[in-house]
């Protein structure tokens, strides 16, 4: 989708500026300072050039000392020498430091992206974005803009300097200089639009390349790929993918290198028209013969000049294009809202005629779910595959906000809190964890980073987890975890208790616990679930399980269907009133004997 409103191209330089030179202070400073000083040398070129010949003249013919002479010829190889080394450092400035320091860039990214409400990143337009944006960054959208609107200084110091040297033959030659290279200028701002428009329009493919390369790259999915033979399926994808992005941007090269070549033609006037003017003039003895020669050369040069100021405008107006894609990220996006500090649950947690629909899907994923959990009460929360489960978790935990009804603790909106507290007195183990591949320590310590060296706190969460085996068998807190860094590989079963222990070392008051035990084997995996119950006995729990046999351990059961709640109450009061609960526990009762 095109952005419909025209930008400035100056909209963003204040803010590129000012973040660019929060990161490296001296580097932009003294990139800025060197600019100026190879402009100012610019006009230094004009009069000390001047001057030199004037004294040479005089000298020749016997009228100024020399003395004078090597003065002015000092000052003039000072004003030539000067701004070719301003370049050198400018250049020395940008190419090292600057160029690798930007990246911090990414660094405030990764802030907001984390900053947004979890919803978003349900949202393939989001992922669009954060690519963009990421994208200004790694291919140095913003630090060229920068640098090209400091770079233009000289260049328009040098372009001024032409203007004013041949105004002094006559000024019908400057709007022939800058007319003749319009179309070429008209014709290189239009590239720059539509290539922007262009890499716009491919990001979804880029990103489906991306994640192509990760998966025929990636080890976690090497096995998969060679044991089905699905690899050369993937990598034809990729190419596919690959093709069609070289495809369209060499045809719209190519389109583009057709049009700059009818627009350069037109200078090819401009040059014939200043001969004819030159000739005319000198036939009018309007400049001598002498002149002649230097008006053609002079003219040539203000047609390069006025081509590369433009030219360079051209390019700061794509360059702006791409560096609105990293701000207007940061503008667009909504963050979280602040809210007030909470105090822990003191009560309850309760959902009121709760529904959620997640973006994309017309269909709602929790309709009119209500229910009430005391502060302490263990509850699980059980149904089939799809019935809602997950989706309940999170909306509970005020990860997504339900689109109707409230989820109140302590009778206020769990949206009304600050995050960052609100967190801090909640843990939640989710199905998809993560398998940090970091050691034993910061795997289950990350989640109360203040108590990391806290190993007897840790061993306990390991021992409560019932990976206290595993973790000696690794090589202890400090051993390195998984492949990836050379470390200890462990089963899924173990990395999913490794993730057990990890909530339960954050010592929250409330526990949400959503099946990150499929990996184990059932009866291990119920036993563990079963010890889960026992331990958090005095907390406020809820474990989302479709082991139906774990209602027996609960204090309240939540039956869940079609995203509604069907059933609610103990093990006995359930199988008393028969129903979802009675049937789904007569079908798992053989495991349970
Ligand atoms: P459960 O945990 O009980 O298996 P879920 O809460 O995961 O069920 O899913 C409930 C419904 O929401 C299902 O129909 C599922 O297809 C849908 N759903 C789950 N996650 C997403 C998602 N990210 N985007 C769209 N629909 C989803």
């Amino acid at each position: 989708m095109m952005r419909k409103e025209r930008k400035s191209v100056l909209r963003y330089f204040g803010r590129v500026t000012r973040d660019l030179y929060a990161i490296m202070p001296w580097e932009v400073s003294g990139v800025i300072l060197l600019e100026l000083l190879e402009a100012a040398a610019g006009f230094l070129q004009v009069s000390a050039a001047a001057g030199f010949f004037d004294a040479a003249g005089r000298w020749l013919e016997g009228g100024a000392d020399r003395n004078l002479v090597f003065r002015r010829a000092g000052l003039f190889v000072v004003a030539m020498g000067l701004p070719m080394l301003c370049r050198l450092l400018v250049e020395a400035l940008q190419n090292l430091p600057m160029f690798l320091k930007h990246h911090r860039l990414i660094h405030r990214l990764h802030g907001r992206v984390a900053s947004v409400p979890l919803i978003r990143l349900e949202e393939p337009e989001f992922h669009n974005e954060v690519w963009r944006a990421k994208m200004s960054v790694y291919n140095f959208g913003l630090v060229n803009y920068f640098f090209g609107f400091i770079d233009l200084l000289p260049l328009l110091v040098r372009f001024l300097g032409t203007v004013w040297v041949i105004a002094a033959f006559h000024v019908s030659f400057i709007p022939l200089a800058l007319l003749s290279v319009l179309p070429s200028i008209l014709v290189r701002f239009r590239y720059q639009r539509e290539r922007y428009s262009m890499k716009r329009a491919q990001t979804p493919l880029e990103r489906r390349k991306d994640y192509l390369w990760q998966v025929l790259t990636g080890r976690s999915l090497a096995k998969e790929l060679r044991t089905m033979g699905t690899e050369k399926y993937i990598r034809e994808k990729w190419a596919l993918a690959r093709d069609q992005v070289m495809d369209e941007t060499l045809a719209f090269e190519r389109k583009n290198g057709n049009r700059v070549l009818r627009g350069d033609l037109f200078k090819f006037f401009g040059v014939g028209a200043s001969i004819g003017l030159s000739i005319w003039f000198a036939h009018r003895g309007l400049i001598s013969l002498g002149q002649f020669a230097a008006c053609i050369a002079a003219f040539g040069s203000l047609q390069s000049m006025a081509e590369s100021v433009m030219n360079q405008l051209a390019w700061q107006k794509g360059r702006a294009d791409f560096a609105g894609d990293y701000y207007d990220f940061f503008d667009n996006e909504a963050e979280e809202e602040e809210g007030e500090n909470y105090p822990g649950l003191q009560d309850r947690i309760e959902a009121r005629d709760v529904s959620f629909c997640y973006p994309g899907s017309g269909k709602e994923a929790l309709s009119g779910v209500s229910f009430a959990i005391r502060k302490g009460e263990r509850v699980v929360i059980v149904g089939e595959n799809g019935s809602g489960k997950t989706t309940l978790s999170k909306v509970m935990a005020g990860i997504y906000r339900p689109e109707n009804g409230l989820v109140l603790y302590d009778g206020k909106d769990a949206f009304s809190y600050d995050k960052d507290s609100f967190y801090k007195s909640f843990s939640v183990i989710q199905q998809n964890f993560v398998k940090y591949q970091f050691t034993v320590r910061e795997n289950i310590g990350i989640s109360r980073p203040a108590q990391i060296h806290n190993d007897e706190r840790l061993l306990k969460s390991a021992r409560d987890a019932g990976i206290e085996g595993t973790v000696r068998r690794a090589g202890g807190l400090d051993a390195q975890l998984g492949r990836e860094f050379d470390g200890v590989e462990l089963s899924g079963g173990e990395w999913q208790k490794l993730a057990i222990a990890r909530g339960l070392n954050k010592d929250a008051d409330v526990i949400i616990l959503d099946e990150p035990t499929s990996a184990l084997d059932p009866l291990v995996e119920y036993d563990i679930l079963v010890k889960f119950l026992d331990m958090t006995r005095g907390k406020t729990s809820v474990i989302i399980s479709h082991r139906i046999g774990l209602g027996r351990f609960a204090d309240r059961i939540i039956v869940m269907k079609d995203g509604r709640v069907a059933q609610t109450g103990t093990h006995d009061e359930l199988l008393a009133m028969g129903g979802e609960y009675g049937r789904m526990w007569h079908e798992q009762a053989k495991w349970y004997q």
